[in-house]
């Protein structure tokens, strides 16, 4: 109630779009089928993630710097710190730098198969730090996770908020959210980050979910809340695909539009490497391709 039909909605929307790097030729396919797909769309940054521990290093900076080579996009560089020296990440970063790349992810990462984190001993101790680290090297654009229903190791969302705090005081310009369900959980939060004093722009991540098992995988990870309801919305729609997509949509679209009529204007989209269900919910929301579509592609990627 009080949200505005989808019919009113105008597009006057910024969006970023978050890839992760290809392990394969044919999945190298998929992403850049993807990107070409969401480029008219005129997304603000599109970022390309960090595999746990680093694994993904190499891959990571090739397909940011075919990005940088092959399209105008604005591309956001994730960058974890766990299991690193200072000097190796700081190394990574001075490379993105000189390739061009302006804007950093910049975040902690996790410990492998589940182990407590522990610092590198010469390394960042945490996401603040490596802020710090990065705006020493570099007049980064820095973007920082941030979670709406606390961090799995902060114990509680005070502590949670304060370590936020941390990361936008250490210079960070924006933080982008780990995923969730339901719109209050975003609008209690955005008002715990404001009454903690905090007043860099909190950008919502919006995961359109059509494969709840393995959602239940990730959410078990990072302490999302998967609601029963989205179980049931699922419930016998293993063998179709199809229905399953449309089910998918409605529900992304519909806490984006209920986000849009709380006032939120930015939205950052885990896009799992597919185009279409982003594409649906930013159309959804009134945003069209920008007028020179092809604008956002290289000569090359536009013929
Ligand atoms: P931090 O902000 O350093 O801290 C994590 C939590 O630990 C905090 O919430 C805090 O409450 C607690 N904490 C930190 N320091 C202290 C302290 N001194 N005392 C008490 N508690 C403390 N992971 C990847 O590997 N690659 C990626 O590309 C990637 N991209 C992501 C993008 C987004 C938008 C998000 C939301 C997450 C992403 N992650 C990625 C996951 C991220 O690495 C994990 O969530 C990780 O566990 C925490 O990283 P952080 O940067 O939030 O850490």
């Amino acid at each position: 109630l009080g949200a505005p039909m989808f019919a009113d909605l105008s597009g006057d929307i910024a969006v970023s779009f978050e890839f992760f790097p290809p392990a394969s030729d044919a999945m190298a396919t998929k992403l850049w089928s993807a990107i070409e797909t969401l480029a008219p769309l005129g997304p603000r940054f599109v970022s390309v993630t960090y595999g746990a521990g680093g694994s993904t290093r190499e891959r990571t900076h090739e397909t940011v710097k075919r990005i940088v080579a092959e399209t105008d996009l604005t591309p956001a560089a994730h960058l974890t710190c766990v299991g690193a020296t200072r000097a190796e990440v700081d190394e990574v970063a001075r490379g993105y730098w000189e390739a061009g790349v302006r804007h950093i992810v910049a975040l902690r990462g996790d410990a492998p198969d589940g182990q407590a984190y522990a610092p590198h001993p010469q390394g960042y101790a945490n996401a603040a730090d490596l802020v710090a680290g990065l705006r020493k090297i570099a007049d980064f654009d820095i973007s920082v996770a941030a979670y709406p229903e606390t961090h799995p190791d902060a114990g509680d969302s005070a502590v949670d908020l304060d370590n936020l705090k941390r990361k936008i005081d250490a210079g960070a310009n924006r933080a982008i959210t780990q995923f969730f369900f339901t719109p209050e959980c975003f609008f209690r939060f955005r008002d715990a980050v404001a009454a903690a004093g905090i007043d860099a722009e909190i950008v919502p991540g919006i995961l359109p979910v059509s494969n709840v098992a393995q959602t239940r995988r990730f959410a078990g990870l990072c302490g999302t809340a998967i609601p029963g309801w989205m179980d049931r919305l699922f419930e016998g729609l293993d063998d179709r695909p199809d229905a399953r997509k449309l089910v998918a949509a409605t529900l992304a679209a519909e806490l984006a539009r209920r986000l849009y009529a709380g006032g939120v204007r930015e939205f950052h989209f885990y896009t799992l490497n597919r185009a279409e269900l982003s594409y649906a919910i930013c159309h959804l929301l009134g945003l069209r391709p920008k007028p020179d579509a092809n604008a956002a592609l290289s000569q090359d990627q536009a013929a």
